[in-house]
């Protein structure tokens, strides 16, 4: 299968050869080659030819057509799109039904914002006229990763394209699918060649597309260990970067609200997508009031979840991303029992193929343990109890990391003081996980630099430029040999 694609035309990769996977089935779906350094090359340079010498960057109004363009062709697309990406995640449909329609308003969302926000008017003090431009970067570097393929790509793709920039883009090794697809909605839309070109492959073409002198900008979503690499190869050639990383979010839960609706939000929070979400909750902070009872419901509630073939409508959990992954995700569960946690619920595998994992829940844990400290990215939550706020988010604030946080409870004034002092980007409040499109998406601490998403998610796309204009030519008043 071709999955290279730059200065508009096919081509296979000249690197290894990859199986991509069905997670549910354990098929191989498709067969691709990954891209070589030539070929990154290759791409690199036709991102930045394409942005120095075509009108691209200065044609707003060409760039909101494409935009809303491609929202509609992937409207259209959307069953077909939504199956690709349940066959290579194994994310329940119903949830990439979701993400489509996401993805789409993303692309209506930046659209919306041209032109006008990416010029201002300002009178200066001296009477003087100023223009402030957030100009296009240049050439970027979109680096993606495997849990919400499309739609996570497209929080990138829909602000670079909206503001200018040009592309070189890679998905992760193990879900290249919807990449393809959308190079070729995007071309549909009218996208000039050379703007977008998509390269797959894994961290080697990773890190080849970050050491490219031709792009300005590195935009990358993944883990903290590759983003830290990533943010120490920038600095090298002052490359722009933002880093989406990941997280250990806590939702914290107060006695004054319903047990039963609470822990629909905790599982919701932390098994969404089997757990495989940035921003997913799966540390639960108990006030200790209602812990047992919360306890007692939480292992009700997840007997019930639906797992199976992520195909069907009503499947609640699907399988994780990949035999490793669920090699990975088991170590670290036992590990933690190793060290003095107790299994609340299963962790067993489901009969039949597919990379299934029955959630877990964990008590008995302590802060310092890893299984607190670190990010699992599976369906595996622990719980630890609290006795006032204050403790509740000192635990909550007790990890390297600052994605996001939850809040349940009633009492409007306790929510501020609480939300008020956590370490995170993102903070709900009786509710979870909604990705606002206008509003900024990102973390503190440990869980990345800069935001996406909003108008933020944009001006990450952009460099300020301002332009004073004096009405005529007069002398500075400076010299005393000035007439
Ligand atoms: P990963 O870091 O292994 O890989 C992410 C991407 O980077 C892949 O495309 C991979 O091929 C590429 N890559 C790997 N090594 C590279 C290198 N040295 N240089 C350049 N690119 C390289 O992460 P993953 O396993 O694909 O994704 C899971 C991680 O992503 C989790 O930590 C999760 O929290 C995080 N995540 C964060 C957000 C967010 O919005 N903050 C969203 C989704 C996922």
């Amino acid at each position: 299968m071709k999955s290279i694609y730059i200065n508009g035309s096919w081509q296979e990769g000249n690197g290894p050869a990859r199986s991509i996977v069905n997670p549910a089935s354990e098929d191989v779906i498709a067969s691709i080659k990954d891209a070589d350094a030539l070929q990154v090359d290759k791409a690199a340079s036709a991102a930045l030819e394409s942005f120095e010498h075509s009108s691209w960057r200065f044609d707003a109004s060409a760039r909101k057509q494409v935009l809303l363009q491609a929202a509609s062709i992937l409207l259209k697309r959307k069953d077909e799109a939504a199956s690709l990406e349940t066959g290579n995640t194994g994310k329940p449909i119903r949830e990439a039904e979701l993400d489509i329609e996401d993805t789409a308003a993303c692309l209506q969302y930046y659209a919306g914002l041209l032109p006008d926000f990416l010029t201002e008017t300002r009178e200066m003090e001296d009477g003087t006229t100023s223009l402030v431009t957030k100009e296009a970067i240049g050439a970027c570097g979109l680096i993606i990763p495997w849990n919400f393929p499309l739609l996570l790509g497209i929080w990138k793709v829909a602000p670079a394209l909206a503001a200018g920039n040009t592309i070189v883009y890679k998905p992760s090794e193990l879900t290249p699918l919807t990449a393809v697809l959308l190079v070729e909605i995007l071309e549909e839309a009218g996208l000039p060649a050379g703007v977008f070109q998509l390269v797959t492959g894994d961290g080697t073409v990773g890190k080849a597309i970050v050491d490219h002198p031709a792009l300005t900008k590195i935009s990358f979503t993944g883990s903290v260990s590759t983003g830290r690499s990533i943010y120490a190869s920038c600095a090298e050639s002052m490359k722009r970067v933002s880093l989406e990383l990941g997280g250990k979010s806590p939702l914290l839960v107060f006695d004054d609200v319903s047990v039963e609706k609470a822990v629909s939000w905790a599982v919701f929070a932390a098994f969404f997508n089997q757990g495989e979400v940035c921003v997913a909750a799966p540390r639960f902070l108990v006030q200790e009031t209602i812990l047992s009872s919360f306890q007692e419901k939480l292992v009700e509630q997840l007997q019930q979840l639906k797992a199976g073939d992520p195909l069907l409508p009503d499947t609640e959990l699907g399988p994780v991303i990949s035999r490793r992954h669920y090699e990975q995700v088991s170590t670290a569960v036992a590990q933690a029992e190793a060290e003095g946690a107790q299994r609340l619920c299963s962790g067993r595998k489901l009969e039949g193929p597919g990379f299934y994992l029955d959630p877990v829940i964990l008590t008995g844990v302590t802060q310092s343990m890893d299984i607190v400290q670190e990010e699992i990215f599976g369906p595996v939550a622990t719980i630890q109890s609290f006795t006032d706020p204050e403790e509740a988010v000192a635990l909550a604030n007790g990890t390297p990391y600052g994605l996001a946080a939850g809040i349940l409870t009633e009492n409007k004034q306790l929510a501020d003081w609480v939300q008020a002092r956590l370490q995170a980007g993102i903070i709900w409040i009786n509710s979870y996980h909604t990705p606002y499109v206008n509003a900024p998406w990102g973390g503190v601490k440990a869980s990345g630099i800069g935001r996406e998403l909003g108008p933020e998610g944009l001006i990450s796309f952009t460099e300020y430029k301002h332009t004073n204009y004096s009405s005529s030519l007069s002398s500075p008043g400076w010299y005393h040999f000035e007439k």
